[in-house]
């Protein structure tokens, strides 16, 4: 009797579901993955800029970002990666201010000093801490007011909290900020004291490229403008999948990688209570314009913004990295207002954006002009980061789901860790040694069955 290899079917084209595409490829299963755009990659995918081809958000590799580098390894690209030490600039009561070594930190004027020990003793506390579920029992701001006071948390930290979860940050715990503290010191633990950051030539789309190629070699088929709409279990024991474009499939085991709130909508044999579950994660989604200028604004990878008449949540100046010969000589600008996903940002057109942002970026910047922008080019996702919320951890969906052969792997499962690319592919990693020991058992079970009513019927 020969054995047909699993089926098995990816939703989402993002990094999770290609790195899980290819770690289950090399485990000889038959994989194909299904992604609603026309392109791979989803958040971490390139789009044109005028001339310009580029991350449609802006993606930095840290040098601490092993199973990122190890699967450029793969790629053959890691060798290819250019590593700058980059500047971070701070821009608080109207004015722009360098943050980027201990001397800049000790002479910022808005915060005494006092304030400021309290700060940097906040961070390496922070940066010490292993336990972090016991972070997940108190709320972000009360332990920031404990540790740092309530001045800098007024006048720092909320902020910045605002910046990234809205009024959100009311619900978020204390772990949300020790997961990005703990990000950026295992960065300067390898990166010498110095904030290295990392690039592939090309950016994402080329990353994107040369992984394509590979899951094409690897035999996954990858079907593109696929939009699942639903996902059940037949009673022949098959999970059979629907999508939008009238077209459908079966497989033995299908994984959703796809945001919660519509994995819980596609999959309508869940439980009750593995719905309310899903639907319960609190999500920031972004609204990101990409701007090409005709010259640069400031030497700072990143601007911090605490002035809460700025309508976007933080200036990232790709071409402060990244060498601008690779956009014609131009500066390219990120601009990204985090909001909730019914925030009514959601509504306004490109131009409304377009206004709102230039006015208060010439206000920052008086050097620049109208006329210096070529190209402004807005993105919108309504499910991009789930807010670690009190307890978090503990009340998660398991990645097996109720329904046999159905499973729901997501960004909302790195409990300990910010959303970046390197937790991504880590988390597909651990999926796929998880699923492999639980649908290798089961898949052996009806093997020997089938092969049971073979021998009956001979
Ligand atoms: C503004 C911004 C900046 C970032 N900066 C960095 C950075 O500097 N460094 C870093 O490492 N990471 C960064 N990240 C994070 C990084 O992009 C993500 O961690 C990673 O791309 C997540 O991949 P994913 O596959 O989990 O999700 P996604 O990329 O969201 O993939 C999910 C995919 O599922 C598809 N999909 C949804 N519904 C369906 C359906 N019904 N049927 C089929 N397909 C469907 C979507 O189209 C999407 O392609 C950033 C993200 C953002 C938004």
């Amino acid at each position: 009797m020969s054995v047909q290899p699993e089926r098995w079917g990816i939703i989402g084209g993002g990094f999770l579901g290609m790195t899980l595409a290819h770690r289950l490829a090399q485990q000889g299963k038959q994989v194909t993955l299904f992604e609603a755009a026309s392109q791979l990659g989803g958040l971490a995918s390139a789009w044109q800029l005028g001339d310009v081809v580029w991350d449609r958000h802006y993606h930095v590799t840290l040098l601490s970002d092993t199973k990122l580098r190890s699967l450029l390894a793969e790629l053959n690209l890691e060798t290819e990666m250019q590593w700058v030490e980059t500047r971070t600039g701070f821009y608080t009561d109207a004015k722009l201010y360098s943050m980027s070594n201990t001397l800049e930190f000790l002479t910022f004027p808005p915060l005494g000093i006092l304030d400021k020990l309290r700060l940097g003793a906040t961070i390496f506390y922070a940066s010490r801490i292993s336990n972090w579920k016991r972070l997940e029992k108190i709320h972000v701001a009360d332990w920031l007011r404990r540790w740092s006071g309530k001045r800098t948390l007024e006048k720092i930290w909320l902020p910045l909290l605002r910046a990234k979860l809205g009024e959100n940050y009311k619900k978020a715990s204390a772990a949300f900020i020790w997961a990005i503290i703990a990000r950026m010191y295992a960065a300067r633990r390898t990166g010498l004291k110095k904030e290295m950051f990392g690039y592939v030539p090309g950016g994402y789309a080329r990353v994107l490229e040369r992984f394509g190629h590979l899951l094409a070699e690897e035999k996954v088929g990858v079907k593109l403008q696929h939009i699942a709409k639903k996902v059940v279990r037949t009673i022949r024991g098959e999970v059979y999948v629907e999508f939008e474009n009238g077209h459908n499939e079966r497989f033995d085991q299908v994984v959703l990688t796809i945001a919660a709130p519509y994995a819980a909508r596609v999959c309508p044999q869940l439980s009750g209570d593995e719905k309310s579950r899903l639907n319960g994660i609190q999500y920031q989604g972004i609204i990101c314009a990409s701007l090409l200028l005709k010259r640069p604004l400031a030497s700072y990878y990143v601007t911090n913004i605490t002035d809460s008449w700025v309508p976007f949540t933080a200036v990232i100046e790709m071409s402060a990295l990244v060498d601008p010969q690779h956009f014609a000589g131009n500066s390219l600008v990120y601009l990204p207002k985090y909001v909730t996903p019914d925030d009514p940002a959601f509504s306004l057109t490109d131009e409304e954006i377009e206004n709102q942002f230039m006015r208060a970026l010439l206000r920052m910047y008086p050097q620049v002009k109208q006329e210096d922008l070529l190209c402004f080019r807005v993105s919108r996702v309504k499910y991009v980061l789930a807010i670690s919320t009190l307890g978090y951890s503990t009340w998660l969906p398991p990645m097996q789901t109720s329904i046999p052969g159905v499973h729901i792997v997501n960004s909302s499962q790195i409990v300990n860790g910010t959303l970046n690319v390197n937790e991504t592919i880590q988390l597909a990693e651990k999926a796929t040694d998880t699923l492999l020991s639980q649908s290798d058992s089961a898949f052996s079970a009806s093997v020997k069955q089938e092969h049971a009513h073979e021998e009956t019927y001979c």
